[in-house]
């Protein structure tokens, strides 16, 4: 790769950063020529068919967009937190949310509890394929009766002879249909305390006991699979355990930091993708004889929301060093879930207002994104339950 490209990227709409490399930079640019060439023609068809094809996901290996944070003996790049900023940036960039966080849990949300948790055994038996988009995952912590409470599972993973049996439903799980290796949440210890109480497996499709009741149809995110999922008696080795038993409750915690970093990472690359399309419509679409852009009330707000994305983006960046220095980052990152979910939001709100009727339309652009949207305050930590993360670390 050469670094003309990058600097091109980075010389668009978008400030500099100075948390950046060239080895992002040049990533940035790699994945924008990507999106532009090979995810925007076709993703229309995919919001259809309500999920991402598989060799799409592979030719996403290929190219080294699935291993971007993973060891080279593995396939991966190695990069650090920033490398995970830019990848979500960009695919929020996509307009396709659908498409976006599909990808994103697989590397990001999902995949790092083997390679975080996992076994030298398991890490080389599994991320290979992971890293290659030969085998996807998904990761099921959410339940019918427990979203934001994780301590409140209720599933439980039963100690039998030489292995585990998983027993419980899960609920709104991405990638859930076609997943092949599904990280999940069980209770191991029913009286301990409950940050205690839980623990991780990893579950291969197929496995008996282990069904899809059913796909989930959606607000929005209509390319993204997601889907209801139920164990009954599902019996699985012992060595599918990830990390110690009961331990899981922190590995969910520690793997948040990151899931959450990257859900702002996204949102701040659809908010500005959004605003960039909003430029386009409102410096060309005329009303009483002149452009939207010459009222003043129209580019005030947008140049309002541009200052607002900026600051979001770079408090994205910031909170991504701090993880990458390994310094506690737990009150940035919740701001980060808190501050990005409610901005792309508001974005895709006045956004849509600009488009007038077109921006109703199913046909406009805009339209899906804010469908898209919605689902960034609610998702990964809502934005009430992340406030609440703040407000325990505001007195000191
Ligand atoms: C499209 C989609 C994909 C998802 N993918 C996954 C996945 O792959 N894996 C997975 O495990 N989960 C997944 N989830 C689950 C998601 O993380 C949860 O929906 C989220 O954590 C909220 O949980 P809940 O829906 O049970 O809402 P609840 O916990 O019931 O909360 C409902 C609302 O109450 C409010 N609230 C909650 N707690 C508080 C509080 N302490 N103070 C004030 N207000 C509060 C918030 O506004 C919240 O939105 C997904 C969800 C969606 C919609």
């Amino acid at each position: 790769m050469d670094a003309k490209p990058a600097a091109q990227a980075a010389a668009s709409s978008q400030s500099p950063s100075a948390y950046f490399r060239e080895e992002h930079e040049m990533l940035r640019a790699q994945l924008r020529r990507f999106v532009e060439t090979e995810i925007k023609p076709h993703a229309g068809a995919w919001e259809e068919q309500g999920f991402v094809p598989r060799d799409v996901l592979r030719r996403m290996g290929e190219l080294g967009f699935l291993g971007i944070r993973y060891p080279e003996e593995f396939g991966g790049s190695n990069l650090d937190t920033l490398g995970s900023v830019v990848l979500a940036e960009e695919l929020g960039r996509s307009t396709f949310g659908g498409f976006a966080i599909t990808v994103l849990v697989h590397t990001d949300m999902a995949s790092v509890h083997i390679a975080n948790g996992g076994s030298p055994d398991q890490r080389a038996r599994y991320m290979p394929d992971i890293v290659a988009g030969r085998k996807i995952t998904a990761v099921a912590v959410t339940e019918p009766d427990a979203g934001s409470d994780v301590k409140a599972i209720r599933t439980t993973a039963r100690r039998d002879r030489d292995g585990y049996v998983i027993n419980g439903p899960k609920m709104f799980i991405t990638n859930g249909v076609h997943a092949d290796l599904v990280c999940v949440a069980a209770k191991t210890a029913a009286d301990a305390r409950p940050s205690q109480s839980i623990s991780m497996f990893v579950v291969e499709k197929g496995t008996p006991g282990f069904k899809i009741s059913r796909a989930l149809d959606k607000h929005g995110w209509r390319s993204s699979d997601t889907a209801e999922l139920v164990f009954e008696d599902c019996r699985v080795p012992a060595q599918n355990l990830l990390g110690k038993e009961g331990r899981g409750f922190y590995a969910i915690m520690s793997n948040f930091r990151n899931e959450r970093i990257v859900l702002g990472a996204m949102a701040m690359g659809e908010a500005q993708a959004a605003l960039e399309l909003t430029l386009d419509y409102v410096t060309t679409r005329k009303a009483f004889g002149a452009t939207l852009y010459d009222k003043q009330a129209v580019r005030q707000r947008l140049a309002m929301l541009a200052t607002r994305v900026e600051a979001g983006r770079q408090l994205v960046h910031h909170a991504a060093w701090l993880d990458a220095q390994g310094i506690e980052c737990t009150r940035e990152v919740a701001m980060v879930k808190a501050y990005c979910g409610e901005l792309v939001n508001e974005v895709m709100y006045d956004c849509v207002q600009f488009h007038g009727g077109m921006g109703y339309m199913r046909e406009s652009t805009i339209e899906r994104m804010a469908r898209d949207a919605r689902v960034q305050s609610i998702g990964g930590g809502a934005t009430e339950v992340m406030l609440e993360e703040v407000a325990k670390r505001l007195r000191r």
